[in-house]
């Protein structure tokens, strides 16, 4: 791709993906309206779900999903010693995800109950970061690919990208939704990081944090404000660990 007769680098982008629904590599082949813009500017080398493509030399790797086997310990490993820039896309790769609640019961058990004799290998489930080291987070349960999208520019410009540090509810208030914790719902809101555009609570839904904490929050009000409604201890609790993003602070 040129502009002003200059040709712009297009990055090697390797997708891989882990445990989880491969939801998040589907949000980057919809938005056909930017798809072709989109790949314009990248060279995409390895993307399972939408090519035959499945090269190496790639120099950034979007990594979709946790870990939970040894063979995804050897290979997010070695994608790891490959990659320039490694960037964990939505929430199973950032937090864990809905899979972490796994780690809540006893695995062989658990394997016992679903396969009877023929237990499949599993780990407790550990979010990318907790394995090797991770370059930038991106989190959602799925990713916005409008967000995943303005990252990669931010890579070919080589220009930090800044997620935004208030909660949704900014987001939520400025398309003037009527605040759900009207309507009865517990809404994490308050202390989970924008730049979603609040589409659940736009659909009478609460926040589940899927976005994990905001920077600028203040869980003690939240906690407060919640309990004043008569959401219970268990209530809360249960939506603070359904992604796994709030751990160590919930
Ligand atoms: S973050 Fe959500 S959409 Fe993405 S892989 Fe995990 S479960 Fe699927
Ligand atoms: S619905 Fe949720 S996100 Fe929206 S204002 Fe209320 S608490 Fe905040
Ligand atoms: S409103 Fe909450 S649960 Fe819904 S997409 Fe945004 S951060 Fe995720």
């Amino acid at each position: 791709m040129k502009y002003l007769g200059i040709e712009s680098q297009r990055p090697k982008i390797g997708v891989f993906d882990f445990t989880g629904c491969e939801g998040c590599q589907l949000q980057l082949a919809n938005k056909e309206e930017t798809l072709a813009a989109f790949l314009s500017c990248i060279d995409v080398v390895c993307f399972r779900e939408i090519s035959s493509a499945s090269g190496e030399g790639f120099t950034i790797a979007l990594v979709e999903g946790a870990i939970s086997r040894e063979d995804e310990v050897e290979r997010i490993r070695w994608i790891r010693e490959q990659a320039e820039v490694l960037v964990a896309l939505g929430s199973c790769a950032c937090f864990g995800g809905v899979n972490r609640l796994k780690n809540d019961f006893d695995l062989d058990e658990a394997n016992r109950e679903v396969y009877g004799d023929q237990p499949k290998p599993t780990l407790p489930v550990r979010a990318i970061n907790e394995v090797v080291p991770v370059d930038l987070e991106i989190p959602g349960c799925p990713v916005s690919k409008a967000e995943v999208e303005r990252v990669v520019q931010h890579l070919i410009w080589e220009v930090p990208f800044r997620f935004p540090a208030y909660p949704v509810c900014l987001e939520c208030k400025q398309r003037y939704t009527v605040c759900v914790f009207e309507m009865g719902e517990l809404c994490l809101g308050p202390i989970t990081r924008a730049g979603c555009d609040a589409p659940c609570p736009a659909a009478g839904l609460g926040c589940w944090g899927c976005r994990g904490p905001a920077q600028e929050t203040n869980f003690e009000e939240f906690l407060s404000v919640a309990r004043e409604r008569g959401f219970s201890e268990d209530e809360i609790v249960d939506r603070l660990a359904f992604f796994g993003g709030f751990r160590g602070i919930a």
